[in-house]
């Protein structure tokens, strides 16, 4: 879709391409098979301004566009397949940006230039073990005592729990500070690892292994009331803003992947032969290509719109937050499936090739399934907020 990229985008893409090929792409394989991406990748990401790339200038990011940073998050996808990459990446670009926008300055000195420089992560923990899609009627407590504030509960399939343990940083924490209140009794605030109180554990999933999903437990964990983010009632607005964010380049994220895995798929098709003739000339397998491809087109069209509109939304106040939300809903949801598809195909293209570990279309699935049960949202609830936008919120099934 270039007439959405111009010639300084283009040449900026094929800039990061090139160092992603030399810097990440030959560590994927091991970054699954280890189950980490080694802190050097991660520097080095740093070095080239790809973590935080949101984030403004003052704190070291570049300041990038939303649909540049769909761009980069394409491109990391496509490097490493495995998509744990790009996770640690769209948290950063994401949920970064979160905390420069609803952080008070001293937590923002404190985090930002370390998040820039791949010293610090920072995530999100909005699940419970009780549910995730439900972000209304989460149930961590947070109380206020003078300069502190105190959290009790569980987060639960927490992406990076590991890494803010061994590195620094922390989470943007949804919490409720009122019992029973809805949506409007949601707070945000950073929380970090560090502090007596907070219990930690990791979940072994079945991809996207390089960054560590996990739960954390607060008994009565304190922090500085410096790291509220906004006011005791914003904590919905702020998680689902976030979400906007993130959802984009998730999406951007598993066109990557699809498309390297595509690329392979079709090569294979020319090559490999049966029955006298290269695959490619079965009609069936050829039009399946074929599909894949456009389908793949229109899912990323639709990526870059909604990384576009956000852009609009933000720069310009164009779209109001339910188109916003709708766009950035669709396209994770589309993405996903459309990326999932196209993975399953080529790896039946390969036979048992395709099954194997000798390629990394096992990885690749393993990854982009990740999107599709759940990380960043669950599909059903991306179809939610599309209905909502389309039916009114009187209709929402989720209203009784
Ligand atoms: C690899 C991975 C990493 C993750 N990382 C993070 C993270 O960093 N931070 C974080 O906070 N969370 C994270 N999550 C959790 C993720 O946000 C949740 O999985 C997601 O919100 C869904 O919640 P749930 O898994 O509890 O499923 P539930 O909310 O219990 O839903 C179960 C099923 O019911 C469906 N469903 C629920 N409500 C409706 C409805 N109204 N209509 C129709 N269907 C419905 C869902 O689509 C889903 O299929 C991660 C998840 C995964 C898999």
């Amino acid at each position: 879709m270039d007439y959405l990229l111009d010639e300084e985008k283009r040449l900026y893409r094929k800039g990061v391409r090139e160092f992603l090929e030399r810097e990440l792409e030959p560590h994927s394989e091991r970054i699954d098979r280890e189950g980490r991406i080694p802190r050097e990748v991660v520097r080095r990401l740093g070095e080239y301004g790809l973590l935080g790339i949101t984030l403004s200038e003052e704190y070291g990011g570049a300041g990038v566009d939303y649909l540049t940073a769909a761009l980069v998050a394409e491109e990391i996808g496509r490097a490493d397949i495995s998509l744990a990459t790009a996770v640690y990446y769209l948290l950063q670009a994401s949920w970064g940006k979160i905390l420069e926008k609803f952080g008070r300055r001293e937590v923002r000195d404190e985090f930002l230039p370390r998040i820039v420089r791949g010293e610090w992560f920072i995530g999100i923990a909005s699940t419970e073990p009780h549910g995730g899609s439900d972000v209304a009627n989460l149930r961590t407590m947070v109380s206020f005592t003078g300069d502190r504030f105190r959290v009790r509960g569980e987060k639960m399939f927490i992406s990076g729990v590991r890494e803010a343990g061994e590195m620094g940083g922390g989470f943007i924490t949804i919490m409720r500070h009122e019992p029973g209140g809805g949506h409007r009794g949601l707070t945000a605030a950073v929380t970090t690892l560090d502090k007596e109180g907070v219990e930690t554990g990791l979940i072994e999933n079945m991809g996207r292994t390089g960054i560590s999903t996990g739960y954390i437990r607060y008994n009565d964990a304190e922090y500085p009331i410096q790291y509220l983010l906004g006011n005791p009632g914003d904590g919905f607005y702020i998680a689902m803003e976030g979400f906007n964010l993130a959802r984009p380049l998730v999406a951007a994220a598993c066109i990557g992947a699809a498309e390297k895995a595509l690329e392979l798929g079709i090569r294979f098709l020319k090559e490999r032969t049966a029955f006298g003739r290269p695959l490619a000339k079965f009609e069936a397998l050829q039009f399946e290509a074929v599909e894949d491809h456009v389908r793949l087109g229109m899912a990323r069209d639709l990526v870059y719109k909604a990384a576009w509109m956000l852009d609009e939304h933000y720069g310009k106040g164009k779209f109001s937050v339910g188109e916003v939300n709708k766009y950035a809903a669709a396209a994770k949801w589309v993405a996903a499936e459309t990326a999932y598809q196209v993975f399953t195909h080529v790896m039946m293209w390969h036979g048992a090739l395709g099954y194997s570990r000798e390629l990394p279309l096992e990885r690749g699935l393993r990854g982009v399934m990740s999107y599709l049960v759940g990380a960043e949202g669950a599909i059903n609830v991306m179809k939610l907020i599309v209905g909502r936008e389309l039916f009114g919120r009187e209709y929402m099934p989720t209203k009784s």
